[in-house]
């Protein structure tokens, strides 16, 4: 583009900003907007990302730009072993002050601020929310404890989405009771689907598997959109599931890894799809309103993580954030991320099915993001940032923002009660009751499987922690009665089962 008629203002387009019409480069003419993209090595480098991560962004970013040309945009597209300031600071000495809308992620905030400092980057709102902040301060407050209920209220009727003069549809906010049912098979999920791979698809592949050949998992640009097209097929595909959405929405089965789940996540959160166009189109299919309801609560979930983390600087500006190990550790859990993390075979099939999909898709569903690789985490006091960490590699849809509060806040108790009043932890009997792991497991759910010692061994070794919690009153007077041969033996089963993980073992039955 050098060396032609420039444009009025130059926008650094971050990876995760990729929509054409949500921020402020939709202009009626486009050649006056130019836009700048960067492939940062460094950014690649920080950590061990899944190679379907990396490619997922990178050919999104190359259609995405392409796209954008033909819009009419000048496009100035930058591939650098640098960070984006350096690159940055480079461009704005040819172009002058460069644009960009904040972004979401506060490691580029802090990477860009003294750009942002020296008037070379000048930052614009982030039009892509569907929320305002101060819905979230006069409901939720800025100090903790954060609490969703008052703010989902608040949006629903600022909105008017799922309302009827000025009251909630079907009488009350949540139908989150209705979410519960188990899977058996019926109603038949649809086929996942499958995008077309494009020259450009194909060169990001090699290119990811050449620059990054040590990194987790395999890419296969296959099994997910990379063309604004390709997205618009992903949505259409998310709105047939919404019919079973709601009534499967806590269903986990081996059978099928997404069961009714939309899958959008990796798309909004490339803002491929603006949240506003999808609650549009999934507001308007004909569903039941537990689906209905369910996503767009979801979808609040989402906004108000995203609060969360800007209100308190990602937790860092919150007494229980521990600036020095960079670790909030509520329990004081220390153990590190054993490999079946990173699919070493556990012998839990909850645990391995689960990672299995992780290590095959980058993705899997809330409740097994939850129920079982959270849970067992903090089952076996893995260390919450580590397993953050891993959260932020593995998956496809992570980015600080919001794994973050989903893995310290609510899928760990590593921040006490500021996002959760208790800790979500199970036993053999939840995960039996709503998947169909324990049917090809070689441990037996009501036999052999050590699940629920695990359980009561953590309340046992956290009780102090809980005392005083009305949430955890009933497990701990369940404990109570639990007796003094029991408790030893779920101790033992502890310290096995962490010796046998940590040697990268199967865990196994004497
Ligand atoms: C431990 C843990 C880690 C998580 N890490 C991430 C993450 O890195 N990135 C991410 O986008 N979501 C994360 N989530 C939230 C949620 O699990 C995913 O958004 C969801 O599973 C993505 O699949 P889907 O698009 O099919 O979602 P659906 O079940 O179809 O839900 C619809 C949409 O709601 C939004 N949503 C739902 N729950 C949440 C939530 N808790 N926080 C934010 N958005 C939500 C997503 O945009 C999602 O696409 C995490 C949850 C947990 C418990
Ligand atoms: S039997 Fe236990 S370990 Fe096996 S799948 Fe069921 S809950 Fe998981």
């Amino acid at each position: 583009m050098r060396g032609e008629v420039q444009p009025q203002r130059w926008f650094f387009v971050c990876y995760d900003q990729l929509h054409h019409d949500a921020f402020p480069w939709a202009v009626v003419d486009r050649s006056s907007v130019g836009l700048i993209f960067i492939e940062s090595l460094q950014k690649g480098r920080r950590r061990k990302y899944h190679k379907q991560k990396l490619a997922l962004l990178l050919s999104n970013m190359r259609h995405f730009a392409i796209e954008a040309e033909a819009l009419g945009h000048p496009v100035m597209y930058e591939k650098s072993s640098k960070g984006y300031r350096e690159v940055l600071e480079r461009l704005s000495k040819e172009v002058g002050a460069i644009s960009m809308v904040v972004p979401a992620e506060r490691e580029m905030r802090h990477e860009l601020e003294p750009l942002v400092e020296a008037e070379t980057l000048l930052f614009e709102p982030h039009a892509g929310w569907l929320t305002e902040r101060s819905w979230f301060v006069e409901t939720v407050g800025t100090t903790p404890p954060f609490r969703m209920d008052r703010f989902y209220q608040r949006v629903r009727k600022e909105t008017g989405v799922l309302m009827l003069e000025g009251k909630p549809l079907g009488g009350k906010y949540s139908f989150d009771s209705e979410n519960r049912m188990a899977w058996k098979g019926d109603p038949v999920p649809q086929v996942d689907p499958v995008f077309d791979v494009d020259s450009i698809d194909q060169e990001v592949n090699d290119f990811v598997m050449k620059t990054f050949p040590t990194n987790p998992g395999e890419c296969d640009l296959s099994k997910v959109p990379t063309t604004r097209q390709q997205h618009l097929v992903a949505l259409q595909w998310a709105k047939e599931n919404m019919p079973h959405f709601g009534p499967y929405e806590d269903a986990m089965s081996e059978k099928s890894r997404t069961l009714f789940h939309s899958k959008l996540a990796t798309s909004i959160n490339l803002h491929r799809l603006s949240p506003r166009e999808v609650i549009t189109e999934m507001m308007a299919t004909d569903s039941p309103l537990n689906s209905l309801e369910g996503f767009y609560r979801q979808m609040i979930w989402r906004e108000y993580v995203h609060h969360v983390h800007e209100v308190t600087d990602g937790f860092r500006t919150l007494e229980s954030y521990n600036h020095q190990t960079d670790q909030p550790n509520h329990l004081n859990q220390h153990n590190p991320l054993p490999d079946a993390y990173w699919g070493a075979k556990s012998g839990f099939n909850c645990l391995d099915s689960v990672v299995e999909s992780v290590m095959d898709d980058g993705w899997t569903h809330h409740i097994p993001r939850l129920m079982i690789l959270s849970n067992f985490a903090s089952l076996l006091d893995i260390n919450p940032r580590e397993l953050t960490t891993w959260f932020h590699e593995a998956f496809i849809d992570a980015y600080d923002w919001v794994v973050e509060p989903n893995v310290l806040g609510m899928g760990t108790f590593a921040m006490g009660d500021v996002m959760m009043t208790k800790p979500y932890v199970s036993g053999t009997p939840y995960i039996n009751k709503m998947s169909d792991f324990c049917s090809s497991c070689s441990l037996h759910p009501k036999k052999t499987c050590t699940v629920s010692n695990l359980y009561w061994a953590y309340l046992e070794r956290h009780k102090s922690s809980f005392t005083g919690n009305m949430r955890m009153a009933m497990p701990l007077r369940s404990l109570a009665k639990r007796s003094e041969e029991k408790k030893v033996e779920d101790s033992m089963i502890y310290a096995s089962t962490i010796e046998a993980l940590r040697a990268g073992q199967k865990v196994t039955i004497q």
